[in-house]
């Protein structure tokens, strides 16, 4: 099953078509597409008895699959090489986790404003949604809704900024939490645990990583993090950055005004940003 948020509007999408789950179900089921989360199983259920041919759409009318969770977390040096260009170890019994914090999300294709002064940096990531509230769950997808893509745009001085890095702050500003185009449900993978992501800068490519290759895996980031906290349904993890970002490069490369920055996850689909000098 694949869900997006069509102007505000949940809908089941098909064959490039969407069908506004609100009208269809007769009410059954809220338009609001946060909503749908706390009723994952009952969705899944009524979704498959859905005979429609939904109608065409812009995909610039998509919003975030996921536009206002409860909890954001994001995981750091989930990739081995990621990891030495930013020269860090490998985490082994714990990632570093932090938030993005809500107000910097938005739908899959963007403007986005970048800091005056500030060096603005690219990281794609496979974003995984919470369906069902996990507590010490085991490692597993049982309690994941799907999959979409995420830009972890950061900016790498306030991210640096003081004694202890603000990955928080550096990582939140307006716009940059990019998520879509749509939510993509386990089942639809030939392997969910296999999936090519990658981007590019103006066609030129970027990152290009398997995340077969995550240090912790999907299953296992949802046992790790539900070991301490609860998951709630609805709940986003950025699941880390393959190699490739601007700050780990020689020289350092970062986002220019006018750069088209295109995000991909194999078998979901491809985010949009268009870069623009921010207010000084
Ligand atoms: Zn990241």
């Amino acid at each position: 099953m694949r869900i997006a948020n069509l102007s505000g509007r949940l809908v089941l999408i098909r064959q490039n078509r969407a069908i506004d789950v609100a009208d269809t179900s007769a009410g059954r089921f809220s338009a609001d597409p946060q909503a749908v989360y706390a009723r994952w199983p009952e969705l899944r259920a009524w979704a498959a008895t859905v005979d429609h041919a939904g109608t065409a759409f812009d995909p610039s009318e998509l919003g975030s699959p996921v536009p206002h969770p409860r909890q954001v977390f994001a995981i750091g040096l989930n990739y081995r090489e990621h990891a030495a260009e930013s020269g860090f170890a490998v985490p082994d019994t714990l990632p570093p986790v932090f938030t993005k914090f809500p107000t910097a999300i938005t739908g899959p294709v963007s403007t986005v404003a970048m800091p005056a002064d500030g060096h603005t940096d690219w990281e794609v990531e496979l974003v995984v949604v919470i369906g069902t509230r996990a507590y010490q769950a085991p490692a597993s997808w049982e309690h994941v809704a799907g999959l979409t893509v995420g830009q972890d745009l950061s900016e790498r001085i306030t991210q640096m900024t003081g004694p202890a890095p603000q990955f928080g702050l550096g990582k939140s500003f307006p716009g940059f939490a990019p998520m879509g185009p749509c939510l993509v449900t386990p089942d639809e993978f030939d392997d969910p645990d296999d999936l090519e992501l990658g981007c590019s800068i103006n066609g030129e490519q970027m990152q290009k990583g398997r995340t077969r290759d995550l240090i912790f895996s999907v299953p296992s980031l949802v046992a790790k993090l539900s070991a301490i906290l609860p998951l709630l349904p609805g709940d986003v993890i950025f699941t880390g950055t393959p190699a490739g970002v601007g700050v780990g490069r020689t020289p350092q490369r970062f986002l220019a005004p006018g750069d088209k920055l295109v995000s991909y996850v194999e078998g979901i689909g491809e985010l949009h940003q268009t870069l623009v000098e921010g207010a000084a």
